[in-house]
């Protein structure tokens, strides 16, 4: 029979239990991307996302040729796209897996029932996920909002851990009429990504081994450090699916069970449970992207005129090394390291007063992992307003943050070259230094008066309840 395989965030032939069941079921098949950049929605693919989709699904293509057949991309809305192609090819079956964010679950819907007027099957599997965020609530049915007891329900009930080698062959592809392969323009963004990255399932798998090679065993003592590549970096490989979180798990058992290092393989697993927390929050509170989880902030009063500061904050000009040091790694890299993702964020809704909203959309559009559920649940835990957040009080200080975990001031001067004099730790205050030779700016607000201004607006909040 003839069937569609409709690729989505699962960018990859390994741990893809659908696909091999395709392969099985179907004479002729054909893979498909469907390219939906959502224009005019809020939430379509920042630019550097579609650079790393580009690459990702021309190795894709490639994996595909090397088992005989090849990616079909096409543009447009999936409930339009599929049935078109269904009754162009007369194919009974299409095959998917789930996504999670609220627009890609409604384009499922439509898709199924598009499919379903043409006596068409559709039918979903699960590649992206440990858990199933349609039964991840509580007993009593509400979803959990506490993480420690939402991971522990969750391996309490078992994960899924099932890894599917990738299909050793694959059925070739229909012969299309007037076939347009339709792969999406080159970006605009700078090649310069690809200095630091390679999309696809290959590399993706390389970085893990790599990772478990050299970094796992210390990541529990490297990981705060973003001046040590300390974490795994599979964030982007992860978001697209060219990895999945069981074949991660898999192999991380697998050496912690070799190597005795149950603790390191245990805190870097904790990690891959809150990327599950994440979906699973979004699953259930999809307004999320936009509103507060705690709807007492929607009275929050921000900065009423911030214009100003959030182009200094996104330009990388706050005069705080270690924040223009994150963003500039940003900018360059496509990528941020965790704990400076965290210090930035806290700078520019509570030192700056500027809409957490405002700060996700900068890292929707410039990160390569951006990814709805961990970027919401990123920005509402910082900024005080979501589910298990750190307590609205929690105002880092960036110096005193950067002193601790930036210790030689190694990060600042690798991303702020004005900085390169400054020796040690005196890199984290270039305004106690002579300066006047570095063309750094100057800090653009005193730490201390807007600490204060935002704890005295954070107390007018009504009180929980
Ligand atoms: P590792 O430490 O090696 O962790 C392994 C994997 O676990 C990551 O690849 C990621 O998939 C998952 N993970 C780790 N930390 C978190 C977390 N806090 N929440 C959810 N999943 C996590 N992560 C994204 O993938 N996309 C985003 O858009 C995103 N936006 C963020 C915004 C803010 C304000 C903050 C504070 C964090 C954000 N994170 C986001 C989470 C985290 O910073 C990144 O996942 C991590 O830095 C990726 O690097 P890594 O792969 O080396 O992480």
């Amino acid at each position: 029979s003839m069937g569609v395989f409709w690729f989505r965030r699962d960018l990859r032939l390994a741990d893809n239990p659908l696909l091999a069941k395709a392969a099985n079921e179907c004479d002729r098949l054909l893979p498909l991307y469907i390219d939906d950049p959502g224009e005019g929605t809020e939430w379509a693919e920042g630019a550097a996302s579609r650079w790393w989709l580009q690459h990702s699904l021309a190795s894709l293509n490639r994996e595909l040729n090397r088992r005989g057949t090849r990616l079909s991309v096409r543009r447009g809305r999936p409930s339009e796209v599929l049935p078109k192609l269904v009754q162009t090819l007369g194919a009974e079956r299409v095959y998917w897996n789930c996504r999670y964010e609220p627009q890609a679950l409604v384009a499922e819907r439509n898709t199924l029932a598009a499919l379903r007027l043409l006596g068409c099957r559709g039918e979903s599997g699960r590649a992206s996920l440990l858990t199933i965020p349609e039964s991840s609530g509580k007993p009593d049915g509400t979803p959990y909002r506490v993480f420690t007891a939402f991971w522990r329900a969750r391996q309490r009930a078992g994960l899924d851990l099932d890894v599917r080698p990738a299909p050793a062959r694959l059925p070739p592809p229909p012969h299309l009429p007037d076939e347009v392969i339709d792969l999406p323009l080159p970006g605009q963004w700078s090649d310069k990504f690809s200095a630091h990255w390679e999309p696809g399932e290959r590399p993706a798998e390389r970085r893990l081994q790599q990772f478990i090679e050299d970094g796992l065993g210390v990541y529990p003592g490297c990981r705060d450090f973003p001046a040590r590549a300390g974490t795994s970096r599979l964030s982007p490989h992860l978001h697209f699916g060219e990895i999945g979180p069981r074949q991660i798990v898999a192999a991380v058992q697998a050496w912690a069970a070799e190597s005795g290092q149950e603790s390191a393989a245990e805190s870097f697993l904790r990690q891959l449970g809150w990327r599950e927390f994440a979906h699973h929050l979004l699953y259930h509170f999809p307004e999320t992207p936009n509103r507060p989880l705690d709807l007492r902030f929607e009275r929050f009063r921000w900065a009423s005129d911030y214009g100003k500061s959030l182009t200094a904050w996104r330009r990388a000009e706050t005069g705080f090394p270690i924040i223009d040091a994150g963003l500039r790694e940003l900018w360059e890299t496509g990528w941020m390291h965790n704990r400076v993702r965290l210090i930035t964020a806290s700078f520019l809704t509570k030192n700056l007063l500027v809409p957490w909203q405002e700060g996700a959309h900068w890292f929707w559009d410039t990160l390569l992992d951006a990814d709805l559920a961990n970027n919401t649940l990123g920005w509402q835990w910082v900024a005080g307003c979501g589910a298990d957040a750190a307590p609205w009080f929690r105002i880092f200080n960036p110096v005193v943050q950067a002193e601790r975990f930036d210790p030689q001031g190694d990060y600042v001067r690798r991303w702020l070259p004005a900085l390169r004099r400054l020796e040690g730790k005196k890199a984290h205050q270039p305004w106690k230094s002579d300066c006047s030779r570095t063309n750094y700016p100057p800090p653009m607000v005193d730490l201390k008066t807007t600490r204060e201004r935002a704890l005295l607006r954070f107390r007018k909040l009504p009180k929980r309840g």
